[in-house]
């Protein structure tokens, strides 16, 4: 997980990764659920690069917590999320556990977290993808990429 695919809060770990001042290190991921037929958002240590956003089209890259000798930054402030505390290695993980983890954030605890996240000072998730779109789309504009509607 650490060096391919972050492990995964509920709601009250990530909610005190935020107390702690760790809200700019954690991204926006979302999950399928096909058990309940429903996409579920959640908030997770961060893929590194995309701080602050959402996860990458194709999620896989290292933790922002992983220090340079491998090791879980918060693993001694006991701030480690749930899905990593309870992983174990050589394919000894309780089985179901990720998907576990993700719905607990299927209510509205989970979803008031995520909008009180992504409507902190500094845009974050999809709030700031939103922001970032239009100053996209002008540079496309003048450079002829696409066409500008209000201009034909
Ligand atoms: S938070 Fe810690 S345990 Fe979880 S993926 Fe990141 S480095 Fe690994």
């Amino acid at each position: 997980m650490c060096q391919r695919r972050p492990c995964w809060p509920t709601p009250t770990d990530a909610e005190q990764l935020m107390a702690a001042g760790y809200g700019d290190q954690l991204m926006l991921d979302w999950w399928f659920d096909r058990e309940q037929n429903t996409t579920i958002y959640l908030l997770t240590p961060a893929i590194v690069g995309s701080e602050g956003g959402q996860a990458p089209a194709h999620p896989f890259g290292p933790c922002t917590f992983l220090d340079e000798a491998n090791l879980c930054r918060l693993h001694n402030m006991g701030l480690k999320p749930t899905e990593g505390k309870q992983a174990l290695c050589q394919n000894q993980t309780p089985p179901g556990l990720h998907e576990d983890v993700g719905r607990t954030w299927h209510n509205d605890t989970g979803r008031t977290l995520i909008d009180r996240w992504e409507n902190s000072e500094q845009p974050r998730g999809r709030r700031r993808a939103l922001q970032t779109k239009p100053t996209r789309r002008k540079k496309e504009y003048k450079y002829g990429s696409i066409k500008n509607p209000t201009n034909r």
